[in-house]
């Protein structure tokens, strides 16, 4: 399947990778385009123009946040201006209201939208192993399976509209800080009393307690590993800003409380650390 491949950083430079590795013919653009070169020993094309390479063909965009995929699909070279035709997957993790904006332009251009989230840091992104969440219509859904099959282990298909895969997304990673702060604070509790943290988080995996979260992020806190990122607190805080706006008055004090925690730490230098550090005094 022929494929247009746009964001290439930790996450969607596997992604596409992936997409390479199933057979799919890839164009690649990046804004950075060195971060695009080294996709040229794979024979994978490197666009110079977005609206051309687009036209008429099927683009997965996987960009750093509601402003970034603003710019690709609204801005002077953006996808609306490849006409009519063009199917948009979206794979970066944005606003509810963006993501029902995006499906209005490009249905009046003339376009198909799907939302097609994912769920696994960069290392599951490179290994092909992701959990796609995606909503869309059954065909368009159905078109681009192939590509969910090359980047992930799993599609769990949520809705028709693209709007509601994003709020999945948005409430699973409203989760995930509540749980790390809840692993961190455990090691704290058993650590005073001669447990490591290394030791609590298999005792809580060999006693069913675990689950993949637990698993994934209990040895990366356990082990104080918060650099180099596999997802930075500042993008961490973009989505708990996410999960605040998409809800209309009701309460989500958790979430505003683990906010202000992860504001604290990027007020004192910490965006770029892991977001699993937010549980560390002084960070
Ligand atoms: P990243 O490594 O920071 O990559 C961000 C990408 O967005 C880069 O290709 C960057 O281009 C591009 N970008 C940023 N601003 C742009 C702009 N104004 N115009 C055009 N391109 C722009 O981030 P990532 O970790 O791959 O995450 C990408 C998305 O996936 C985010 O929405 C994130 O929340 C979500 N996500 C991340 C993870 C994770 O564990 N990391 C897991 C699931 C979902 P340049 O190279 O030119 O800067």
């Amino acid at each position: 399947m022929k494929v247009m491949f746009i964001g290439l950083g930790q996450m969607g430079s596997g992604m596409a990778r992936n997409l390479v590795a199933a057979g799919h013919r890839v164009t690649v653009w990046n804004r950075d385009r060195a971060k695009a070169e080294p996709f040229a020993a794979l024979g994978v094309g490197i666009a110079d123009d977005v609206v051309v390479a687009a036209r008429g063909g099927i683009v997965m965009t996987m960009l750093a946040n509601d402003a970034a995929v603003e710019a690709v699909v609204f801005g002077e070279a953006g996808l609306l201006r490849a006409g009519p035709g063009l199917l948009h997957v979206s794979s970066s993790t944005v606003s509810v209201a963006l993501t029902e904006r995006l499906a209005g332009a490009h249905a009046a251009a003339g376009q198909r939208f799907v939302s097609a989230q994912v769920l696994g840091r960069p290392d599951v992104a490179a290994a092909g192993k992701l959990a796609v969440i995606a909503a869309g219509s059954t065909e368009d859904l159905g078109r681009v399976q192939p590509l969910f099959d090359a980047i992930g282990a799993v599609t769990h298909r949520i809705g028709e509209r693209p709007a509601m895969a994003a709020a999945a997304k948005i409430a699973l990673n409203a989760g995930i800080p509540a749980i790390m702060q809840m692993l961190t604070e455990q090691f704290r509790i058993v650590s005073a009393h001669g447990i490591t943290a290394a030791a609590m988080a298999e005792l809580l995996l060999a006693t069913d307690y675990g689950n993949r979260l637990i698993g994934s992020y209990g040895p990366i806190i356990a082990e104080a590993r918060f650099e180099p990122a596999g997802f930075p607190m500042r993008l961490g805080r973009k989505d708990l800003g996410l999960a605040l706006a998409a809800v209309s008055g009701a309460e989500l004090p958790l979430t505003e409380l683990l906010a202000e925690r992860m504001d604290a730490i990027i007020a004192t230098g910490g965006g770029e650390h892991d977001w699993s550090a937010l549980g560390q005094e002084g960070k």
